[in-house]
């Protein structure tokens, strides 16, 4: 099953494509994980990609597109595997489309998580993330165990520079603009679903099964 998640920055995409991939057994794939990870790491691509996330910006096609493209031909993904955060623009969205018509195989759903923005910035201020192992909580929604430590690795939580408001409304505008767009260009491929993103988490989740069922 190949299942890509849409919707604004802190619609809870994230949130849900990890509960997908453990319940399917499937690779979770969050390009916003592999930009953040490459960034502690210190790499080239690290370097390039945070001039663009602290301004809220997306970092280029061109260092995006392979690395996912290399991701999903990886062994692990031939059963299926969840996209969080990418595509992201019409032509990664073709890119993606391009790679997997070359093997024979296309996208399966496309899961539009809807949320309003007047609820995304009150939602990405209350946002907590482990910069060590990627786990993210929310201080109402989501709190970890202990306040401000990490339930899995037991690191410092943060609230990451690009959900600080200032950016949160930038993410907003550039989500308008380059990724809302995918949401016609998949109704077009006939695999778009929407779920309400604004009920709580786990119904939200099993709408998303119902879907998948
Ligand atoms: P996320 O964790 O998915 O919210 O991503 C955090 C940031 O990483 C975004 O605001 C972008 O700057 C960058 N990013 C993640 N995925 C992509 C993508 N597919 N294309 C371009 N930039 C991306």
């Amino acid at each position: 099953m190949k299942i890509i998640m849409l919707g604004a920055p802190g619609a809870g995409k994230g949130t849900q494509a990890k509960q997908i991939a453990a319940k399917y057994d499937i690779p979770h794939i969050s390009t916003g994980d592999i930009f953040r990870a490459n960034i502690k790491n210190g790499t080239e691509l690290g370097k390039k990609a945070k001039e663009y996330m602290d301004q809220g910006l997306l970092v280029p096609d061109e260092l995006t597109c392979d690395l996912v493209m290399d991701r999903i031909q990886e062994d692990d993904c031939a059963k299926g595997f969840v996209l969080d955060g990418f595509p992201r623009t019409i032509p990664q969205a073709e890119a993606l489309t391009a790679a997997l018509e070359k093997i024979g195989q296309k996208m399966d759903f496309a899961i539009d998580v809807d949320v309003p923005d007047e609820n995304i910035v009150n939602r990405m201020s209350g946002r907590r993330a482990c910069l060590e192992c990627g786990a993210t909580y929310h201080i109402v929604a989501i709190p970890p165990k202990q306040e401000g430590v990490c339930d899995n690795c037991g690191s410092k939580l943060v609230l990451r520079d690009d959900d600080k408001p200032e950016t949160v409304q930038k993410r907003l505008d550039v989500y308008h603009e380059q990724t809302q767009p995918l949401i016609d260009y998949y109704n077009k491929a006939g695999i778009l679903k929407s779920v309400d993103g604004t009920q709580p988490m786990e119904k939200v989740f099993e709408d998303i099964t119902n879907i998948l069922a």
